[in-house]
């Protein structure tokens, strides 16, 4: 069982273009030989000679295209859905960073995201297994695609005026399993079949999200492709799921009317199990609290021996730096805080020595240190 969480900086929007980037990526001694940073570098709110430093399993920066994002993190996983593993893969962040560029992505083949990309090499796969066994395995592809907003499950399958408002049931099975019941499971044979699948049930996410005056922003939207391998003694079942996460930002800063509150309660409580969860994971605690939000639950998330990848979206620019460092924050237990040498200053440069102090913010050790030159 493991997790990578990498952070990915977007680029500037065109109407951004004349504002400064503040978040930018670094890479350390050891990145050189890897070739991919694994610092994301942002300015202290209180005092810009200060920044704090965040380390992640990789960083992409503005210019990584969906292709390389693919290939270096989710591509190398699909043998071990195929091997019997589950996959989870995860994007987190404020709204407006890129989550649903980097999970749905555009209609450009290259602008493709994670997900038609990973269904495309599922489908890719399963061609060669069943070649390789020579029709001895059969594989079976379905998906289950639903959102959870303020902790109710809907499902996307279905057009938005079969919803009620109530969403759907969820229990626990014989198994211990938790399942949603009456969710619909659609078998689906090619990619071509996916496209619109999803693309149809996309247009109901947002029609829907109108209906019941949420913003897609806000809920949770959840593919869980089911890949079934029969031979003629076994059935072996894996599941990828892909969540596109509600916004992490904090909508109390702006927002403050009840629905607005209930909304952030739901989705701050399900984030914060959900990061919970993912430390646990890392640090191989053997109790990972899945149970103590729906999100968490229905996937099951780390009971499965399973690998799961979180993808942290940043956006570059001062007007979401609160926002910002309250995500990296969440998606980062290794945090440093420095002090920046001020330009043209030789005699401070000079004096700058490594303080000693060290200091825990937010439970991050804070090793206080002069920036090193970029
Ligand atoms: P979120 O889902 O986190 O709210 P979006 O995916 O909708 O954010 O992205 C916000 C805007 O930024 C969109 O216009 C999107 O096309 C653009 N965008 C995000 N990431 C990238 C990227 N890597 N390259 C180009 N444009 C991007
Ligand atoms: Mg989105």
């Amino acid at each position: 069982m493991s997790v990578r969480v990498v952070a990915r900086i977007r680029p500037l929007l065109k109407h951004e273009l004349d504002k400064d980037t503040i978040v930018t990526a670094e890479s350390t001694s050891d990145d050189s030989t890897k070739g991919t940073p694994t610092i994301v570098r942002i300015p202290n709110p209180k005092t810009d000679s200060e920044s704090f430093s965040f380390q992640f399993s990789s960083v992409y920066e503005q210019e990584a295209t969906q292709q390389e994002l693919f290939d270096a993190e989710i591509s190398p996983t699909v043998k071990h859905l195929f091997n019997g593993f589950d996959l989870s893969i995860f994007a987190h962040g404020c709204t407006g960073t890129g989550k649903t560029h980097t999970m749905r992505g555009g209609k450009t083949l290259a602008d493709r995201g994670v997900i038609p990309r990973l269904l495309s090499a599922i489908y890719r796969r399963c061609k060669k297994v069943e070649k390789d066994s020579v029709g001895a395995t059969k594989v079976e592809v379905t998906l289950e695609y639903f959102e959870i907003y303020c902790d109710r499950v809907y499902d996307l399958f279905e057009p938005p005026e079969k919803r009620t408002q109530s969403g759907l049931p969820i229990r626990d099975s014989a198994k211990g399993k938790t399942v949603v019941v009456g969710l619909t499971e659609k078998p689906c044979a090619t990619l071509k079949e996916f496209e619109q699948l999803y693309d149809q049930a996309n247009v109901n996410r947002s029609t829907s999200a109108t209906k019941l005056n949420a913003h897609s922003s806000r809920s949770h939207a959840v593919l869980c492709v089911k890949i079934t391998q029969t031979t003629e003694d076994t059935i072996r079942v894996s599941r990828a799921s892909c969540i596109d996460l509600a916004g992490s930002e904090d909508n109390r800063r702006t927002d403050n009317n009840k629905e607005r509150l209930v909304e952030s309660s739901a989705i701050n409580k399900s984030l914060f199990v959900l990061a919970q969860c993912v430390d646990a994971i890392n640090k191989k605690q053997a109790r990972i609290p899945y149970r103590e939000s729906k999100m968490t639950r229905i996937l099951s998330l780390g009971q499965n021996s399973g690998l799961t990848v979180m993808i942290l979206n940043l956006a570059p620019t001062r007007a979401y730096h609160l926002d910002t460092l309250a995500s990296l924050n969440f998606a980062s237990r290794t945090k440093k805080i420095e002090v920046a040498e001020v330009e043209n200053d030789p005699i401070y440069r000079a004096m700058t020595k490594p303080l000693a102090a060290t200091s825990s913010i937010g439970g991050a050790t804070i090793t206080r240190q002069p920036l090193r030159p970029l």
